[in-house]
């Protein structure tokens, strides 16, 4: 009797087995459709054998075995095996939710066709539900969707009967984009392959020591300052990889950086198949991209997160690229990294990963310092020298609207000069918060612990977190005081004070709110690069990857908020933030400018960063963080809940502790508390922090502690584990 076991989309641990006659040793990996209780479902199959612990009268027969797809290989299904193993995530979702859609459905072949599907834009993208009403559910449901990718019309309906309108609502505000199919390999073919540039001794070092790995399990740390080509060696170390025959996988955090790099890489590699993997794709352009991967008829696979469990029979090279970005993280359901596995692949296949940045995660950096990756350094930044960083001390000096006297006169220097400035603030809105000073009244979210901010133009307080929107009040609602005073700032009133201070420059302001109009950010893009803005007021929205060659001054304002988080990480990704944003300064040729304002100029964090010494800023802080036994030098996994009363979630949580307790008494347990934002659209989270210094150890409580939770019925909390959180 011949038995197959299946991985299927359900909530649970363990496998299905079903009888199959017909199938052989060389079906696995293979999808199957199976019946499952009064329906049938799409699986994949894992392994076959002769014996199964299910009586022989209840085994259901397979109704098929899908063989209209490239099966997966052994080692690809040893990947989803670790991931959901290490993560603690059902093995069958992991395996189908790593599918594309289209292979996942019982009454949906591949070959069928469609023209195209809804995308989100770069606005659209930068959406969270905090943006839509609270009430608007088709809209939620379809925004949800649409953030997990392309979304063709048939589906839609099925989401909703009422799609069309909500869906032409998102097309107007420019949040959409209709895009036919691609389904054609990118053709470049044409194009001149590009000169390529000369490399720089440093470069070459890099190039040469990746080139001399392959074949073999090596991660790198690709550690260069920004602007000092990096991508340079990547495309080199891709081609030694191609030469060899291999196929190469480079993953990039944001899909919004993607069409400039495989513009870039189609073009130094006219001969080779390129196809992109991420989120933006049609369900049919994801298809056909996942198969020509699988077959092995594409060579260069550019994708996010998601695309690091994508079949590569000939996998050589592995590359992350800004391998610190949290987005590299899932923050829900299967909350793997695709940074970590994609050195768990590399392990796996025996090959080189290169891990680039200027800024390495601590946890990555002290792997290099210990030497378990090999580090490269780029030290030199190509075109033009490295801006220069200054604090600006603000304790002593009366701010014009917040502006220190030093970034105006920066400001006005640059003006004169014809350059182009940027004033930094990561908080939308006008000020983060209403407040009377009369009788303390503040404004808060009633649904969130969190304050509503004051948006004066819309003459509204809407919550960042859950959407809430709320006419702003005329006088206070505690006192009726007519004077409420908004405390602090954020980019509407940064805006209009540099247009009381700077009554002729034309400045723009670039956030969510700006962005999110359609066709706004092309607009905006175009504006910049014909000189026609000469002040720039954003967030984090332009940290990223965005070059704009006339930029040469950025004041950064409001960063010390991020000093003193209870998050350990908070400094170093502020860190991170700030050498990207700094990295905006002179990317033309020109020496850039950074001003910081801070009330704390002599923290290290900002000597550091003026230094622009990585170095020392990660030592000292990787000591503090030794001292103190957090990452990286102990495994951290979260147990989160969350119910509609936070007693509930703490006590699931108590429960939880005392388990971990009878289970393991080496376990590091801290005391459930309730979560940095204990309530947010309603619902009250609460969390508890379980640590070890050795990751096997704590691999094997986690397998031992979830079945435990599993089998903890009578309670109302939701509850998930992130094993190595990134954020609390
Ligand atoms: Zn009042
Ligand atoms: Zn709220």
């Amino acid at each position: 009797m011949t038995i197959i076991r299946v991985a299927l989309a359900v909530p649970v641990d363990s496998l299905f087995d079903y009888r199959a006659d017909r199938a052989g040793p060389g079906d696995i990996g293979q999808r199957v459709l199976v019946p499952f209780g009064k329906t049938s479902a799409v699986g994949v199959i894992m392994d076959v054998t002769s014996a199964s612990t299910v009586p022989e009268h209840k085994l259901r027969h397979v109704l098929r075995v899908l063989r209209d797809a490239p099966r997966l290989s052994r080692e690809d299904l040893r990947l989803l095996e670790f991931a959901a193993d290490y993560y603690r995530y059902p093995l069958g979702r992991a395996v189908m939710e790593t599918l594309p859609a289209r292979l996942r459905r019982t009454k949906d072949s591949p070959a069928r066709k469609q023209t195209g599907g809804y995308l989100l834009t770069v606005a659209g993208a930068a959406l969270t539900p905090a943006d839509l009403p609270v009430r608007a559910s088709i809209q939620h449901r379809l925004l949800e969707r649409l953030r997990r990718g392309a979304l063709d019309s048939a589906e839609a309906r099925r989401l909703s009967r009422h799609e069309r309108g909500v869906l032409k609502r998102f097309l107007d505000r420019g949040w959409i984009e209709w895009r036919q199919a691609v389904t054609s390999p990118r053709s470049a073919a044409l194009a001149e392959p590009p000169a390529t540039p000369a490399l720089n001794s440093e470069q070459t070092a890099a190039v040469d020591a990746i080139r001399s790995g392959l074949g073999a399990y090596r991660p790198f740390l690709l550690l260069g300052v920004t602007g000092s080509g990096k991508t340079e060696v990547y495309l080199h170390a891709i081609a030694a990889a191609l030469a060899q025959g291999q196929q190469a996988l480079l993953l990039v955090p944001e899909i919004a950086l993607t069409p400039q790099l495989e513009t870039l890489v189609a073009r130094r590699f006219p001969g080779a198949r390129i196809v992109s993997l991420h989120s933006g794709l049609t369900e049919t352009e994801r298809l056909a991209h996942w198969l020509a991967t699988a077959n092995g008829q594409a060579r260069i696979i550019l994708g996010t997160r998601l695309a690091v469990f994508a079949p590569l029979p000939d996998l050589g090279l592995i590359v992350v690229d800004e391998e610190q970005d949290g987005s590299f993280k899932q923050s829900d359901g299967f909350r793997y990294s695709a940074r970590d596995l994609a050195v768990a692949r590399a392990r796996q296949r025996n090959i080189p990963v290169v891990l680039g940045t200027a800024t390495p995660a601590f946890e990555t950096y002290h792997n290099a310092v210990t030497s378990r990756y090999t580090m490269l350094r780029l030290t030199q930044r190509i075109g033009a020298p490295p801006p220069r960083i200054d604090c600006v001390d603000t304790r002593n000096q009366k701010l014009a609207d917040g502006l220190s006297s030093e970034l105006l006169a920066a400001l006005r220097q640059r003006m004169e000069a014809g350059d182009q400035s940027l004033v930094f603030i990561n908080r939308r809105g006008y000020a983060p918060v209403l407040m009377c000073r009369h009788c303390g009244w503040i404004s808060g979210c009633h649904r969130c612990s969190a304050q509503l901010v004051l948006h004066l133009r819309e003459r509204e307080l809407r919550c960042h977190h859950c959407g809430h929107v709320a006419p702003a009040p005329a006088g206070c609602p505690g006192c009726g005081n007519a004077d409420l005073s908004p405390v602090g700032q954020g980019t509407q009133r940064v805006e209009e004070a540099l247009a009381r201070q700077f009554p002729s420059a034309r400045i723009l302001r670039i956030d969510r709110d700006t962005t999110s109009r359609r066709l706004a950010w092309p607009a905006m893009r175009g504006r910049i690069e014909r000189r026609e803005v000469d002040i720039l007021v954003g967030t984090q929205i332009l940290a990223k990857g965005h070059d704009f060659p006339h930029l040469n001054l950025v004041g950064v304002l409001n960063a010390d908020s991020r000093l003193y988080s209870n998050d350990f990480r908070a400094a170093e990704h502020l860190y991170a933030l700030l050498t990207q944003v700094a990295g905006r300064a002179g990317r033309g040729g020109a020496r850039g400018q950074v001003l910081i304002q801070t009330e704390f100029p002599h923290h290290p964090l900002y000597t550091a960063l003026v230094r622009q010494d990585f170095q020392a800023f990660a030592e000292s802080a990787l000591a503090e963080r030794q001292q103190a036994g957090f990452p990286p030098f102990v495994h951290q996994a979260l147990l989160r809940a969350e119910a509609p009363r936070l007693a509930t979630a703490l006590e699931f949580l108590d429960e939880a502790a005392r388990n971990a307790r009878s289970l393991d008494a080496q376990i590091a347990l801290y005391d459930p508390v309730p979560a940095a934002m204990p309530r947010r659209a309603g619902r009250e989270r609460a969390q508890l922090l379980v640590q070890s210094a050795s990751r096997p150890r704590l691999r094997d409580f986690l397998s031992a502690w979830h079945g435990a939770l599993s089998a903890i019925r009578a309670t109302r909390a939701r509850w998930s584990l992130d094993v190595d959180p990134i954020d609390f």
